[in-house]
């Protein structure tokens, strides 16, 4: 029965009641919480844009500064790279060569075709009378002359007879009327006297006999000057202690410094000046270098056979493709601004350079100015702040770019700034959460405050309300003589003292409950004998099991040890347990009372044959207003505090209560109280005489 039984408490929603109000509360921390995060990454946010914003300003001149800069170098570079009044393709290189104003030079023609480097020789034009058939007696028909070099070839390189073969190109160079065959029958001539050792000979032969004037401009068949290539067998031939070795390289270096004269290809001057470096290593070769780099790097650019227009730093890769390009593979070209002229740059040239300009200024402290191509990137110098195109005229496929070096001072003021938002929005958010844990308690506490009030003033005029009503029924028919008969009258009268004792305790609980609500109940301890009380109690509840079906039995250890207590409380405790015991039982009651001692305590047991409780009620019992069944308890007459207040007062003595129930099976209370020591003891019940 009782198990079905719903445990319900006075009161409405207690349970729920405060979850509206936590989530309110939460509530209130939540969103104020949010936005301060929000407020606060905004913040963060918009500082690092501004901070952004605030560099991109600084710098955004310094970049056009660069670009003017970058702008005003090439043009002035274009200038200095023209020719001079008067100047030839080859004087100009020379002239260029020595200037550094670029690694190497293509000088061009009028008309826009290379005329230095030259591919060919450039033979001015001389009178008629060298290369006309010569009047000399010996000359003879180009058939015998071809047929005697026919054989003097034989003679060379079958015959292995270079001695026969020199005599053979002798006679050639002797009869043949044409300078070029003269020439090479000289020189074919003179190599045989080498094979046939006759080293002085050969020498005497290509210092004497072809430095005469008519070979000067005689080529060879692959195009190369006889008289260089004559003169630099000579001095191969001569060895370093030959008197005739340093004149000779004198007239040879002379020749090959010469850039007026392009009567030699580029190419062979530039063979002839590198085996002459090796010859005679004291020799100074100005143009080397530029000659040398030139050749290298026209490879890697446009082949300038189209005539150029503008005068802009044209570059050309020519090595492995992103993302391994490499800066070594990079040329670049600048036309002069004559057009005559095209200076040639490694890429590594054009940066070292054009950084070196831009990051002159003492402003370049806090931030330096890069040059990159865009087709090898540099991605080791890492995000710049800025970039742009290095120049619109000059250098459209190149960047130059603002890198911040060092501590960012900008950086490090957001940063800065960024803490203080940290800091503010923490502090906001701890204010936010203790301001709402404050609230949360106060309200908490407010509202428990209400809801005991309402619930007292419920339970109060609902309480008070029975028997108030059934002891003015009673008294009206007592009072308006409906009663005749004394023994009614009696059992009438004894029926409202019984209310009004009801009546009594119940406002002896209110009143107990009231004071222990504001914690104001003042406890009188003394020494108090627990045989008495509980004696005492039981005796004033005696009346109630006056039926022949009930049984109240009260047992005192002998030698009880005393306690420290409020006398009255204590009462009040056996009072309310002995209430209840004879509420919750059934018509046939066998209430138990018991004292005894164990283990330094006083125990007090109320058992009762009744209702039971089951676990889960048995855990709430002592909570405050707290009814396993209301209606019973309605009927039996009590208000769920009766427990609590026993809580409370075992609590402020230093004591305990336990329940064992089970439903049907009656219950025991087990109340434990601290026992006074005898010393304690004596001394309270002597100041409790006195
Ligand atoms: P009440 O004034 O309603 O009796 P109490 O605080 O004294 O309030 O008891 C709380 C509830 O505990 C009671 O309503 C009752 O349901 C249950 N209870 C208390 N004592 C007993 C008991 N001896 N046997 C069965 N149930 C009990």
């Amino acid at each position: 029965m009782i198990d079905r039984r719903k445990a319900t408490q006075l009161g409405t929603g207690r349970n729920w009641g405060i979850w509206p109000v936590l989530g309110l509360i939460l509530a209130a921390v939540l969103v104020p919480t949010a936005c301060v995060l929000w407020f606060m990454t905004a913040a963060m946010g918009n500082e690092r844009l501004a901070v952004r914003e605030k560099l991109t300003q600084a710098y955004t001149s310094r970049l056009i500064e660069a670009q003017q800069q970058i702008d005003q170098f090439w043009d002035r570079r274009a200038d200095e790279l023209s020719m001079l009044p008067g100047e030839g393709p080859g004087e100009v290189f020379a002239r260029l060569a020595g200037s550094d104003l670029a690694d190497s030079f293509v000088v061009l023609d009028e008309k826009g075709r290379i005329a230095y480097p030259n591919a060919g020789a450039v033979v001015p034009a001389e009178p008629a009378t060298t290369s006309a058939p010569s009047s000399s007696p010996a000359t003879a028909p180009a058939a015998e002359l071809a047929d005697l070099l026919a054989e003097a070839a034989e003679e060379e390189f079958s015959r292995s007879s270079p001695e026969q073969a020199a005599e053979l190109y002798a006679r050639v160079a002797d009869r043949a009327s044409d300078h070029h065959v003269a020439a090479r029958a000289l020189i074919a001539q003179a190599r045989c006297l080498v094979k046939a050792r006759k080293r002085d000979k050969a020498i005497g032969l290509l210092a004497e006999a072809l430095e005469q004037p008519r070979f000067r401009h005689v080529l060879d068949a692959q195009g190369r000057l006889v008289i260089a290539s004559a003169r630099l067998m000579a001095l191969e031939l001569m060895g370093r202690d030959d008197p005739r070795f340093a004149p000779a390289v004198k007239r040879l270096v002379d020749q090959l410094n010469d850039y007026r004269d392009l009567s030699m290809p580029a190419g062979q001057r530039m063979f002839l000046m590198t085996r002459l470096a090796e010859l005679a290593p004291d020799t100074r070769w100005p143009t080397l270098q530029a000659e040398l780099r030139g050749r290298e790097m026209s490879r890697g650019l446009s082949d300038f056979k189209d005539p150029p227009t503008v005068t802009r730093l044209i570059s050309g890769y020519g090595g492995p493709q992103r993302p391994e390009a490499r800066i070594e593979y990079l040329r670049s070209s600048l036309l002069s601004s004559d057009r005559r002229v095209w200076g040639l740059y490694a890429g590594q040239r054009v940066i070292d350079e054009l950084e070196t300009l831009l990051n002159r200024a003492p402003a370049g402290a806090d931030a330096s100015c890069r040059i990159i191509n865009s087709v090898v990137a540099r991605p080791e110098l890492g995000k710049p702040l800025l970039r742009a195109e290095a120049s619109r005229k000059h250098m459209s496929d190149w960047y130059v770019a603002i890198f911040l070096s060092g501590p960012d001072p900008f950086g490090a003021a957001a940063e800065k700034q960024n803490a203080a938002y940290l800091w503010t929005g923490i502090m906001a958010i701890a204010f936010i959460a203790v301001m709402a844990v404050i609230l949360a308690s106060y309200l908490g506490r407010q509202m428990r405050l209400t809801r005991l009030k309402n619930d007292l003033i419920a339970t109060v005029s609902h309480e008070l309300k029975t028997p108030l009503a059934s002891m003015r029924v009673l008294v009206d028919t007592v009072r308006e003589g409906r009663c005749t008969d004394p023994k009614q009258a009696s059992e009438y009268f004894d029926l409202i003292a019984r209310e009004n004792e009801r009546l009594s305790r119940l406002i002896d609980n209110f009143l107990t409950f009231s004071r222990m609500e504001r914690d104001k109940r003042a406890f009188d301890f003394a020494a108090v004998d627990v045989g008495e009380v509980v004696r005492s109690a039981t005796g004033s509840v005696r009346e109630r099991f006056a039926s022949p079906q009930s049984q109240l039995s009260v047992e005192v250890q002998p030698d009880l040890p005393g306690i420290q207590a409020d006398r009255d409380a204590i009462e009040t405790v056996i009072l309310n347990l002995l209430d209840n015991a004879w509420k919750y039982s059934g018509d046939s009651k066998a209430v138990a009372v018991r004292a005894s001692a164990a283990d330094g305590s006083v125990l007090i047991e109320v058992s009762d044959n009744g209702l039971g409780m089951s676990r889960r009620a048995v855990r709430r019992v002592f909570d405050r207003f707290y009814q396993v069944d209301q209606t019973l308890s309605r009927k039996a007459g009590g208000c769920g505090l009766g427990l609590a207040i026993v809580k409370f007062i075992l609590d402020a003595h230093g004591g305990t209560i336990d329940v064992e129930s089970q439903p049907g099976q009656g219950s025991t209370f087990t109340v434990r109280l601290p026992a006074a020591t005898k010393e304690d003891y004596r001394r309270g019940t002597e100041a409790q005489r006195q």
